[in-house]
């Protein structure tokens, strides 16, 4: 029989989740949509239709790891999920906001191995944010910095939160549909500005770089708050790093109090996921 956690990383639009080894690598990978708007009911029923996916029978699990976004971007709570996975399931079953578990996996065995103070952003449709001190979660279970909902602009737009002009409008999915409204660009999603970029439009690259200065004013305050060595960004955004890194470092360059830290990107698939194998430790 293999031995093997399961990871789960939901975010607003799929549940991705992992069967993973004990040493961290990922062995099976399955993704269905996370179908948030539509209630606590439907997050219900798909996570546990992704579990009967990977704990076939020949699978003895050693833990089920849930990274949850923050309650802000979740209709249903970690331990009502908790709950309903632990009626079905006699494995053990921990949680672990995500943002924290994609950057233990960096600071474990990524970039930040070699660092001691490690902040992960995640740009996403949320912006999450981890900090893992000399290998430890600054502020674990499921608490994490919430760097996401700190308001960057106190008349700003109005976010999932209730709160205003947060980091997360400027830095997150929702910023780059608005930025695509102010530049006339059609374009949906970040991938299709993404796309743009690529093929050299000008409007698309300038796109970018505002996004990059928001971003950089963003992990200013990082900066400040934090005095991390090294930060990682992840998620879908991150993609798009050669077009907003002079503008977003030029930012942080310019206006941090503190030394500005190292930024890399993530280079993992999966960091949350596979952390899996080491959040339960
Ligand atoms: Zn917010």
């Amino acid at each position: 029989m293999k031995k093997a956690f399961v990871g789960f990383d939901v975010g607003g639009t799929n549940i991705e989740a992992g069967l993973v080894s004990e040493q961290g690598k990922i062995l099976a990978l399955f993704s269905h949509p996370a179908q948030t708007n539509k209630g606590k009911k439907q997050i219900a029923q798909n996570t546990i239709k992704v579990l009967e996916k990977l704990l076939t029978p020949d699978i003895k699990c050693l833990g089920i790891c849930l990274a949850w976004p923050s309650p802000a971007n979740m209709p249903l709570t970690i331990s009502e999920i908790k709950k309903i996975i632990s009626q079905k399931y006699k494995c053990p079953v921990f949680f672990e906001n995500d943002a924290n578990l994609f950057t233990l996996t960096e600071a474990l065995r990524g970039q930040g191995k070699k660092h001691k103070t490690v902040v992960g952003v995640t740009l996403g449709t949320g912006v999450g944010c981890g900090v893992v001190d000399n290998k430890k979660i600054f502020n674990g279970r499921g608490e994490a910095s919430e760097f996401g909902h700190v308001s960057l602009n106190f008349d700003g737009p109005k976010c999932v939160c209730g709160n205003k002009g947060c980091f997360e409008e400027y830095a997150g999915s929702r910023a780059l549909k608005r930025l695509a409204k102010k530049y006339k660009l059609t374009a949906k999603n970040g991938q299709e500005l993404y796309n743009l970029a690529r093929q050299g439009n000008k409007k698309a690259l300038k796109l970018w770089q505002e996004f990059g200065k928001y971003l950089g004013i963003g992990l200013t305050s990082i900066t400040n708050a934090y005095d991390p060595d090294v930060i990682i960004l992840g998620g879908q955004i991150s993609k798009a790093y050669k077009y907003f890194d002079k503008a977003m470092k030029q930012e942080i360059k310019t206006k941090a109090l503190l030394k500005p830290p190292i930024i890399k990107v993530s280079k993992f698939k999966n960091a949350a996921i596979a952390a899996a194998a080491f959040a339960s430790k």
